[in-house]
């Protein structure tokens, strides 16, 4: 593995070109200043799938996708970002230095590759069991019953471990495999001082594949009585149930196509679905989703359903993940169904079309926690706060202000309180009443602070950036994802004379990038006379805001002391807190970024 250096990765950045890249995946015509196709992230007719050759940026009007020519490659072809800046590196012909492995790394690498080996050696030996060996029957019986299609049985390697020992041993000592590396692989067991055993025995095999379709693991279901029904291979340096998704590389192709993403919680359920053809589906490995499995299914589509048993252990499944899908900001539904039923019961009973009309109804995830937390209240005091403290988290977590009307909206009709009172409550509110007047209705019904103009102007007029560093403007900016943003905005304007493509390269964040990308391949909103005139307009604004802030705080302060003279506790405690929320409104963390009602 090669080192990949900033160097590195600005000299590939600065030879590749974005329209040839992505050229190379889908077909480009142009139009106007910008290249346009039909998004490979989702399915349309008329292309909104945009390129931009000055800027080295994509951005799909229809999705949402967008960043440098590396976010393209990491999300056509499922690569980190440094796999896509060696790919590409490959392609415009940046050598990359070798680096010295040392001693350690390579016996790791060593072990890993050995491990790996002893797994597929394993997968051949269940599968060749399965499809041949007379001890098998029982098991393709059980197939059948299912309703496992032969050609699903083959893509997916399933296989059998059979109940008599000494098989798979003999296959692996065969192959040159050492036994200790198969304890270690969890293929073999050992008591201490005795022989090695096969771990699996009786049990139909899934092999578990990794990104790159090796196999690193096995899960096990017992075809008889055997405790337990399903037994995993152990953790090893190559498999970890928490970033590892069954189904993950037959998913892919499908999640593109739909542009979404279903999560199961079984083998069985998902090789019933992908029986049906509904391929876009992956299975946590008997655990509860992790953020690495959320984020893995943020990389297959921008948008998620989980489905999962209409029981309550389900719900509650389904709940204890909503937080990882809200802080990855990744869109989840949640699919209950009905009569405890599990997928594959579903459509061995009712069939895939109405499963799909199901699906087409799911609801946000964090609609049906609303609505079951709402459940619980009964009117009373005591139970509207807790209803408040388990929403409030949630809700704060929403980087969409629109979503976040929504939501609050919803539950304060459920409670019967007002939506004012509640968004105080959940602390959603500034304390100084300020915000109305900072926002301003524009771009369909999105609410764009003036420190989004203000950049979005900049990125169609560089020329404008000193205005931002003279006047000081910048650190008044409120959230800092717009602060930063607007740093790096004149930081390459000094260095380069703002060179997006680098910039993009630069941004951490991949929302604030997906926005820079829709700036810098948009028809600017603003003809140039224009932006010069409201420029100093908005940064104005933002500065008496942050001015009458001050003056909020400070007149909160003598408050403050008033009441601690007047040992007012009650009041005391009301302006502490009034404090705390205007200290934190100014580091709001993230901007509201949105995804879906962008533009
Ligand atoms: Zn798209």
């Amino acid at each position: 593995m090669a080192r990949v250096t900033r160097d590195i990765i600005e000299q590939v950045r600065a030879a590749a070109d974005i329209v040839d890249v992505v050229g190379r995946h889908l077909s480009l015509r142009k139009r106007g200043k910008s290249y346009v196709g039909l998004c490979p992230f989702h399915s349309e007719k008329t292309p909104s799938f945009t390129v931009s050759a000055d800027r080295q940026a994509f951005y799909c009007f229809g999705c949402g996708a967008g960043g440098s020519v590396f976010d393209f490659l990491m999300r056509m072809r499922n690569l980190s970002f440094g796999e896509a800046v060696q790919e590409l590196a490959g392609r415009v012909g940046v050598a990359l230095p070798e680096k010295e492995e040392t001693p350690r790394q390579r016996k790791s690498r060593e072990f890993a590759r050995l491990l790996v080996q002893a797994n597929e050696v394993a997968a051949d030996y269940f599968h060749g069991t399965l499809l041949q060996a007379a001890a098998a029957e029982g098991a393709r019986e059980y197939l059948r019953r299912r309703a496992i299609p032969e050609e699903v049985v083959h893509e997916f390697r399933l296989g059998y471990a059979p109940n008599h020992p000494g098989g798979l041993k003999e296959r692996l000592l065969r192959e040159g495999l050492p036994l200790k590396i198969a304890v270690q692989a969890g293929l073999l067991a050992q008591k201490p001082r005795g022989e090695a055993y096969e771990r699996f025995r009786n049990r139909l095999m899934f092999p578990i594949l990794d990104m790159s379709g090796q196999v690193v693991g096995f899960g096990g279901r017992a075809l008889d009585n055997r405790e337990p029904k399903y037994l995993n291979s152990p953790e090893t340096p190559i498999f970890q149930k928490g970033r590892v998704l069954y189904g993950h590389t037959f998913a892919r192709e499908a999640c593109r196509q739909h542009a979404e993403i279903l999560v199961v919680e079984g083998y069985f359920d998902l090789l019933a679905l992908y029986s049906h053809g509904i391929r876009q589906v992956v299975a946590p490995l008997g655990t509860a989703l992790t953020s690495q499995h959320v984020r893995l299914l943020a990389r297959l589509a921008p948008r998620a359903v989980l489905v999962f048993d209409g029981d309550a252990a389900g719900l509650r499944a389904a709940f204890r993940s909503l937080e990882l899908f809200l802080r990855e900001n990744l869109p989840v539904r949640f699919l209950s169904l009905p009569d405890e039923m599990d997928p594959d019961d579903f459509l061995q009973h009712r069939g895939k079309e109405e499963l799909l009309q199901l699906l087409a109804r799911a609801r946000p995830l964090l609609e049906v926690f609303l609505e079951e937390t709402l459940g619980g209240h009964d009117g009373s005091v005591e139970a509207r706060v807790k209803v408040v403290k388990s929403a409030a988290p949630m809700l704060r977590l929403l980087e969409s202000a629109m979503s976040r009307e929504h939501y609050v909206r919803l539950l304060s009709q459920g409670l019967g309180t007002s939506e004012q009172a509640l968004r105080e409550e959940l602390g959603l509110d500034r304390a100084g009443g300020a915000p109305a007047a900072s926002r301003t209705r524009q771009d369909g019904g999105r609410f764009a602070s003036w420190e989004e103009k203000v950049l979005r102007m900049l990125v169609h007029y560089p020329g404008l950036i000193p205005a931002l560093k003279d006047n000081e403007g910048l650190e008044a900016f409120e959230g800092k994802t717009w602060r930063n943003l607007g740093r790096l905005l004149v930081k390459h304007y000094h260095a380069t004379g703002l060179d997006l493509g680098s910039l993009l390269v630069e941004l951490q964040d991949q929302e604030t990038r997906r926005l820079v990308s829709a700036w810098s391949v948009e028809e600017s909103p603003w003809t140039e006379a224009d932006a010069r005139l409201r420029l100093p307009e908005y940064l104005e604004g933002i500065k008496a805001r942050k001015r009458s802030r001050l003056k909020d705080l400070q007149r909160l302060q003598q408050e403050i002391q008033a009441a601690e003279q007047s040992r007012n506790e009650s009041l005391l405690a009301e302006l502490l807190a009034k404090k705390a929320a205007l200290l934190a409104e100014k580091d709001k963390g993230k901007a509201n970024l949105s995804k879906g009602e962008m533009y």
